[in-house]
């Protein structure tokens, strides 16, 4: 912030000139009164005299001159500084006391709601720790209420997000549950086939209460990170083995790509591995039209590199960075297959939680999800 010193008013110049008047007035008093108690002393004190005579003569002549500064002279020097020193001493005094003033002002408009104000003057030392302090405090305060804004405009998202995206399949359950309840001389076949239709629209509904219960777990509570030490080939390994079965249904081939050293890592492998499968889960989801999916991990010496890569439809540019964001489906597969648009929200946070980011690119030929975290001290295991 760039300070300004204090612009004063004509009334507070106006001010100074009088304080600076009366305080020369009353010194001037002051002086005449002291004179004139030092002349009568020195002329009726023989003892007075000799003391500053001798106080003269001993100390201050030898450093001054004796022939430059006379007796009497000497103490005309000493009022004169003295003197100046006190007006100036007093139109400080009043300086800081309008510098304080101003302050204040600045305060009171601060607290009657022009948040977006700060003190911004250049004024004495100890007042200027002041009004850094303030102006902290004020931008921590402006800085929580729009955290807290945001937060509760997100909330309000949620709750909109979450009734529409549980309505849908709701209307659905609802409506052939109707068809069967209308007419009781459906055949079993069509009775069947409604009840099945119900079933796979409650799974979804599951699906998405699922995948918001361990969003809500992860981002409205302390998530306790459990790092142990261990070899990120294994949970790789342990991750392909798991889908392979699913993937194999799909018509797609499940590769890993591992070092052949082992990898360690002091990580949270639990949640390591559910951010992975959501990964994998995904590129089984929306990659069907492809032929591959690939896990590769990576050793790059702090870090470890894993990708999670499928050559399915390309996600398109303007979504890439949104894919990450909280119910944030591409179009398409809002209408095609189910989701919650929470399972890359929840990736994010179990991995940005040990420090690490994970991020996506999409071409034509691949669609790469690529996961680096910090190896951890595994020496310490
Ligand atoms: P959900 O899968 O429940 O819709 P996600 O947060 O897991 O939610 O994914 C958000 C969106 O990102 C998905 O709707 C999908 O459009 C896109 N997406 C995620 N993974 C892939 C992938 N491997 N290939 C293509 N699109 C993907």
């Amino acid at each position: 912030m760039n300070n300004k010193k204090i612009k004063l008013s004509r009334k507070e110049i106006f001010e100074l000139i009088i304080e600076g008047f009366i305080t020369v007035g009353i010194m001037l008093l002051v002086n005449f009164a002291l004179l004139i108690i030092m002349l009568l002393f020195n002329e009726e004190d023989e003892i007075l005299h000799r003391g500053l005579y001798s106080l003269f003569h001993g100390f201050l002549a030898p450093s001054f001159g004796a022939n430059l500064l006379s007796f009497p002279n000497f103490f005309y020097l000493f009022f004169g500084v003295f003197d100046v020193l006190v007006v100036v001493w007093r139109l400080l005094r009043r300086y800081h006391l309008m510098e304080m003033r101003h302050v204040i002002t600045a305060m009171q408009e601060i607290a009657d709601g022009h948040l977006e104000k700060r003190i911004d003057y250049q004024v004495n030392r100890e007042l200027q720790g002041v009004v850094d302090s303030i102006n902290a405090l004020v931008d921590s305060a402006v800085h929580s209420m729009k955290e807290e804004r945001r937060i509760e405009k997100s909330k309000d998202e949620l709750i909109t997000n979450v009734s529409h995206d549980l309505r849908t399949p709701l209307t659905s359950i609802i409506g052939y549950l109707n068809l069967i309840e209308d007419d009781p001389n459906l055949d079993l076949a069509t009775i069947r086939k409604y009840v099945h239709v119900a079933f796979v629209k409650a799974g979804q509904m599951k699906y998405l209460t699922d995948d918001l219960f361990a969003y809500t777990k992860l981002t409205t509570r302390e998530i306790n990170y459990n790092y142990t030490t261990f070899n990120m080939n294994d949970l790789i390994e342990q991750l392909t083995a798991d889908f392979e079965l699913e993937a194999e249904k799909a018509g797609l081939e499940l590769i890993n790509d591992v070092p052949s050293e082992p990898t360690m890592v002091k990580l949270d492998s639990e949640k390591i591995g559910r951010a992975l499968s959501n990964l994998v889960s995904n590129a089984l989801k929306y990659g069907k039209k492809g032929t591959f999916i690939r896990v590769v991990l990576e050793d790059e010496g702090d870090n470890v590199d894993i990708k999670v890569q499928n050559d399915g439809p390309k996600i398109p540019a303007a979504s890439l960075n949104k894919i990450f964001e909280r119910f944030y489906r591409v179009d398409e597969s809002r209408s095609g297959t189910s989701g919650s648009g929470l399972g890359l929200a929840i990736v994010r946070n179990l991995i940005e939680g040990q420090g690490g980011e994970v991020r996506a690119v999409s071409t034509h030929d691949l669609t790469s999800f690529e996961v680096i975290l910090p190896k951890g001290k595994t020496g310490a295991a």
